[in-house]
């Protein structure tokens, strides 16, 4: 039995062939460009496979209400040529088999904790602090969605009294990813982001409000474990700063075994940057009994 996988990200559309268990036999990741050409080559790749069901994890904001005539369409992004896109029923009528959708990082979240070494827990909160930050919570095996899903790079931050440079959110003054995701970083520094270098201290700030928006997230739905991906995350210096900016913004109101362990509660990934795809892989399995 084989199953399709596509994380499908603002910048790339990673494709992906494999099986029940997360094994990936085949791999190739396109620019996105607009929606027509990069559907062209997603159906190229597929063509080659006799998939029976598929897993799309999509970047957002998405409609994931079943009942809602826009299902499985992405809503507002600002990528413009994608406003409005109905991906989900686009994949459906050139493929013919059952699909899955979620959010790229709910896939990603859902990767880790089928496939990746954290098997064992009953909820995991996964977080890409990148280009874009955003995040997914996996509970009992399924990928929480409610209204529509979460959208944790959105939520407020204080910020540092002396910290008055603009956001780059189009929405709030205050969030965390106007205010600490990569591009953030960027006009902060006026440097590119390899380019900034390890000791600035604009990763200070960025770790303070990670972990102020961690602390928040561990009160609101209490997460047995943290995944923090992304290319931001690759300063893997930043791991401890968040792990103490965390307990800093707790300050000591909660009294439980993990938070004693900081370095295995907040965690990298354990499947690297294969944590999407893989999910997907999970996404398909569990579309086999769509439709
Ligand atoms: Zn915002």
């Amino acid at each position: 039995m084989l199953y399709g996988a596509i994380e499908a990200g603002g910048t790339k559309f990673n494709l992906g062939v494999g099986d029940a268990k997360g094994n990936v036999v085949k791999q190739l990741a396109i620019p996105t460009r607009n929606p027509e050409e990069t559907m062209n080559e997603v159906m190229a790749f597929f063509a080659g496979f006799p998939i029976t069901s598929l897993g799309l994890g999509c970047f957002g904001p998405l409609e994931l209400n079943e009942t809602s005539p826009h299902y499985g369409f992405i809503t507002t992004t600002p990528k413009k040529e994608w406003v409005s896109y109905d991906i989900l029923g686009t994949l459906k009528r050139y493929l013919g088999i059952p699909i899955a959708m979620n959010t790229d990082v709910g896939a990603a979240a859902l990767g880790e904790i089928t496939f990746g070494a954290f098997q064992s827990e009953q909820t995991l909160l996964y977080l890409t602090i990148g280009t874009g930050i955003g995040g997914g919570y996996v509970i009992n095996g399924q990928i929480h969605t409610g209204l529509l899903h979460p959208e944790i790079g959105h939520i407020h931050i204080n910020r540092q009294p002396e910290d008055v440079h603009p956001t780059n959110c189009r929405y709030h003054e205050n969030c965390l990813e106007g205010l600490a995701a990569g591009p953030a970083i960027e006009s902060r520094t006026g440097l590119s982001g390899d380019q900034v270098p390890d000791d600035h201290p604009v990763f200070t700030l960025v770790a303070d409000y990670i972990g102020q928006a961690l602390a928040t997230c561990i009160l609101v739905v209490s997460p047995t474990k943290i995944v923090l991906g992304g290319g931001v995350m690759k300063r893997t210096f930043l791991y401890p700063l968040i792990r103490q900016s965390t307990l800093t913004h707790l300050n000591g109101y909660l009294e439980t075994e993990a938070l004693q362990h900081m370095d295995t509660y907040i965690v990298p990934p354990s499947l690297g940057s294969q944590s999407g795809i893989v999910g997907c892989l999970a996404l398909a399995r569990s579309a086999e009994c769509l439709q």
